[in-house]
């Protein structure tokens, strides 16, 4: 952006009159209050800085919980949404759209696998994977239903995804739960051998743990879970919402692991912001459902779409899983030197990053570190997640390892 359109900008939020305690007070008289939400008023996003209210500049390693992987407002996804809403917005699936189509094709060349169904979030992807599961388990038999789903998952806030999300505090409020899920404890793979049967339509599995603190999945365990599945003709299912397009150095990653499951899920990074979700597939999976089946009235309507094109594109064109890895890398032996005893350990591949602190202090770091500046996100009483944007640079890096050290 050039010094003019941001001053422009700026004007414009100053005529308005935005304050944190102006929309603070809106949103605690008019919103229903489903989040815990920090005392800031982001008004403005370029790369991997945010502005509040107030003019005070933010380095973001949060990226809006994984969204925003080009940072913010990246300059080509700006212009193809900018095109596109004046072009076309919205028509409905009951017609064909060039943006969609596109998208399409260019999933299935960044994946090899075979088709792939268009939402409009991480929970709706997994419900059209445990919709296809589902179906394709009926027709071997009525009662191949099961799904089964590790602990410590989170797959999302639908009921059936919250189902599939082995966690009571996300569950229990909202019990009775879907019938036909069972959880295995993560990583053992007796467990699950002891679990899966005839009746298993589905096994569902996030490669990497986001939501509770980043904890890959052992090798070991996915390689059984797709052993298991081809053995009783259950459907492998990935959950690549967070860990997924382009974030762990590779598109995928399942790439990584060996373990190629039959579906994969997508959303939070994969429209730059603009709400998209998918739902890939390869063979049995990709042919399961029949139109009437399942469906969407947003879903990959033009502008998410093009945003999610301009979003796969420019990560290509601009090199950033290379990137992703290399900062990934650096930023591990970064922080395990300057943060010596007080970090005990740095998880995760690429920039999905759990940094588990010898203390319990995570929130007051979280805390701390947005008022020097830095945002990060505490889980639990003792992990610091990191999920910045791909293009983050080794001196935005020195920076944010600088402020955590401090506030650690
Ligand atoms: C965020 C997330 C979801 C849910 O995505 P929504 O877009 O919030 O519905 C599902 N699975 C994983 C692994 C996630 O991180």
């Amino acid at each position: 952006m050039t010094t003019e359109m941001l001053d422009k900008q700026k004007t414009k939020l100053e005529e308005s009159e935005v304050s944190l305690a102006s929309v603070k007070a809106a949103d605690d008289a008019y919103v229903i209050h489903t989040y815990g939400r920090l005392p800031v008023c982001f008004v403005r996003g370029e790369g991997l800085r945010l502005w509040d209210d107030t003019g005070k500049e933010y380095l973001d390693f949060l990226g809006g919980i994984a969204v925003n992987a080009l940072g913010h407002c990246h300059p080509r996804v700006v212009k193809a949404i900018q095109d596109q809403a004046a072009t076309l917005i919205h028509t409905s699936n009951l017609y064909y759209t060039v943006p969609q189509a596109r998208l399409a094709k260019k999933m299935i060349e960044i994946s090899g696998f075979d088709r792939v169904f268009f939402c409009n979030s991480g929970a709706e992807a997994n419900e059209a994977a445990l919709k296809i599961a589902r179906k394709a388990g009926k027709a071997y038999s009525t009662d191949k239903i099961g799904i089964i789903t590790a602990t410590h998952s989170f797959h999302g806030r639908t009921m059936g995804t919250v189902t599939a999300t082995a966690q009571a505090k996300y569950q229990d409020p909202f019990r009775p739960l879907v019938p036909g899920f069972s959880y295995v404890e993560r990583n053992d793979s007796d467990a699950l051998r002891l679990m899966v049967n005839d009746n298993t339509c589905a096994i569902l599995l996030e490669p990497i743990q986001g939501e509770c603190g980043i904890h890959a999945l052992t090798d070991e365990f996915l390689q059984t879970a797709r052993e298991l599945a081809d053995r009783y003709k259950a459907l492998l299912i990935f959950d690549e919402v967070q860990c997924g397009m382009g974030r762990t150095g590779d598109w995928w990653a399942f790439q990584a692991t060996g373990v190629v499951p039959d579906l994969f899920t997508s959303a939070k990074a994969l429209g730059s912001g603009l709400p998209i979700g998918a739902c890939v597939a390869r063979g049995r999976a990709a042919e399961t459902l029949v139109p009437g089946d399942h469906g969407s009235t947003f879903a990959a309507n033009p502008l998410a779409t093009t945003a999610a094109y301009a979003t796969i594109c420019a990560i290509q064109d601009e090199g950033l899983l290379e990137n992703a890895s290399e900062m990934g890398r650096y930023f591990k032996s970064r922080l395990m030197e300057a943060a010596g005893p007080r970090v005990t350990e740095v998880r995760g591949r690429g920039l999905m990053l759990g940094v588990q602190l010898a203390g319990t202090n995570a929130r007051s770091v979280m805390l701390n570190a947005l008022e020097k500046g830095l945002i990060v996100n505490a889980i639990g009483d003792s992990t610091i997640r990191l999920l910045p944007a791909y293009i983050v640079t080794r001196a935005q890096i020195d920076k944010a390892v600088e402020i955590l050290v401090s506030v650690m």
